[in-house]
């Protein structure tokens, strides 16, 4: 499947490239959310999480923890956050599994503003056994 992410892999889109190897680069975004944010992005275009070999999966998070080191040492953020949007109903734009490293800096403003619920009596319980894994 072509997505833009393989058309930026070979080259017919520019982009600023951090990282490359086998399975896995990273590019800067775009749009930011705090200048810096980052993408590491899975060389085959495997759509979501779901299609996607645990070896990938777990190279990608090697590469988070090395980008999350960069961004503190070179940025001077003071967190970051690690984001994957996992379909297109979470936010998705392009399916191409990619995790989303962001630069934080204390009163920054930028809240990732997700509205939660709560629980009804019992009901937690219930989720708890449904969702076992
Ligand atoms: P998502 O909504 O999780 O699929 O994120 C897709 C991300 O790709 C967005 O943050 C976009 O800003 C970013 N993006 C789209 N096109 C480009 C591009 N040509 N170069 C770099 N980043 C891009």
């Amino acid at each position: 499947m072509e997505t833009i992410f393989t058309k930026i892999l070979k080259g017919e889109i520019p982009s600023i490239f951090l990282h490359k190897d086998e399975l896995c680069f990273s590019i800067l975004d775009i749009n930011p959310v705090n200048k810096g944010h980052l993408l590491i992005i899975t060389t085959e275009a495997y759509p979501t999480l779901e299609s996607c070999p645990e070896a990938v999966l777990s190279h990608m998070m090697v590469l988070a923890k090395k980008a999350d080191k960069v961004l503190r040492e070179k940025l001077g953020c003071d967190a970051t956050n690690v984001i994957i949007n996992n379909g297109k109903e979470s936010g998705q734009e392009v399916p191409h599994l990619h995790l989303h490293i962001i630069p934080r800096y204390k009163g920054d403003g930028k809240t990732l503003h997700l509205v939660k619920e709560t629980y009804s009596d019992g009901e937690i319980a219930d989720y708890g056994k449904k969702l076992e894994f």
